[in-house]
């Protein structure tokens, strides 16, 4: 069993569209530990809930930052997502299923449930007025190999 140490730190403006590129770039980071297209999918969706998060409830405004780091330990893959904006008043109640507080804008408050679902461990921190990070751990079921 590998029990390799991989490490990116990826830093982008919050704008929808670079959703889109976290996907992509977490699908890229995985390709070395050869992931089932199961596994890959609840990755991708988890990833996108996070950082779709970070854009649309932690900033306003579109040129500050969101950073990602993909975290290889053996087999098992840590996606850390981090934004320096509004943070979360009260934690518990904003994970709870069906909890948003943006219904205006057509969100279901499924985002933190997903993450839960599609991932081994997520955990939360943040502070209002400082950000948020959100940690979350997957085993990497392989592919058979050829
Ligand atoms: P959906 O993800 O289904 O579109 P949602 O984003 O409202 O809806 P969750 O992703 O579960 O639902 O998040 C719940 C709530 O937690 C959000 O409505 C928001 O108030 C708060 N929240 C989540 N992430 C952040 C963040 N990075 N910064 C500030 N607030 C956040
Ligand atoms: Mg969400």
């Amino acid at each position: 069993m590998s029990s390799k140490k991989n490490h990116i730190r990826l830093q982008f403006d919050a704008r929808p569209v670079n959703e889109g590129f976290a996907r992509m770039a977490v699908a890229a980071f995985m390709v070395d530990m050869n992931p089932t297209m199961e596994v890959l999918e609840d990755v991708k969706t988890a990833v996108s809930e996070a950082v779709t998060n970070a854009i649309i409830h932690g900033y306003t405004d579109e040129t500050s930052q969101v950073e990602m780091e993909c975290i290889q330990h053996g087999e098992e893959l840590e996606v850390i997502v981090t934004d320096e904006g509004i943070g979360i008043e009260d934690l518990e109640k904003a994970m709870q299923p069906f909890y948003t507080s943006k219904p205006q804008m057509e969100r279901s408050g499924m985002g933190f449930a997903f993450m839960e679902a599609f991932m081994d461990q997520v955990r939360v921190e943040s502070e209002p007025g400082k950000g948020t990070r959100v940690c979350m751990r997957k085993y990497i079921e392989r592919e058979h190999e050829r």
